[in-house]
């Protein structure tokens, strides 16, 4: 299958600084005008606790689905321009932030290079990442092992997501 096919992709996203439901609103809308691509579904937004420190605000999740024809890469750095544009900033491993965009899955494809690990790797320890990609696609399987998501958050040990 050839670069400029199209390809269905997924997309977490979250945030726990400067209102964040809207920030993470604020960037479906943007990831709905990327270049040669649009946006199919987004899943409703969820309240997690933060997974690293402590010291920090709730987060709010979601999970978009996008359909593109955007390489990996140029998706990646699309996603980390947005990030930019929002005003994330680097700051402490799995802190606070205004908003973080993950490439979770890029059709079935295999990615392991420098840059990008694809399917993200933790797609299958938080909840609040499987809990909005199941409700998108409840039939989706690890395109690396087959194991239905579905199993995987059963068998979670640790779950981060809060009731609303
Ligand atoms: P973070 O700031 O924690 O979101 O991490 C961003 C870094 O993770 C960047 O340097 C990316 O190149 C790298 N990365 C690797 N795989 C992925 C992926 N599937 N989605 C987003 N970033 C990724």
């Amino acid at each position: 299958m050839s670069r400029t096919d199209e390809h269905t992709v997924y997309v977490g996203l979250g945030s726990n600084l400067h209102r964040p439901a809207h920030q993470v609103r604020q960037a479906l809308t943007a990831l709905g005008q990327l270049e040669q691509t649009r946006l199919n579904a987004s899943s409703q937004l969820y309240a997690s606790r933060p997974q690293g420190p402590q010291d920090q605000p709730d987060f709010v999740n979601a999970v978009a689905c996008l359909s593109t024809r955007l390489s990996p890469e140029a998706l990646l750095s699309a996603l980390q321009n947005l990030e930019r544009q929002q005003g994330k900033v680097k700051n402490r491993h799995w802190g606070e932030r205004v908003i973080d965009l993950d490439l979770l899955l890029y059709s079935d494809w295999l990615i392991d290079t420098r840059a990008l690990t694809v399917p993200h790797p933790q797609i299958q320890q938080r909840d609040f990442v499987l809990v909005p990609l199941l409700e998108l696609a409840p039939e989706l399987r690890c395109p690396r092992t087959g194991e239905p998501y579905q199993k995987m958050l059963a068998k979670l040990p640790e779950h981060f997501l809060t009731p609303s």
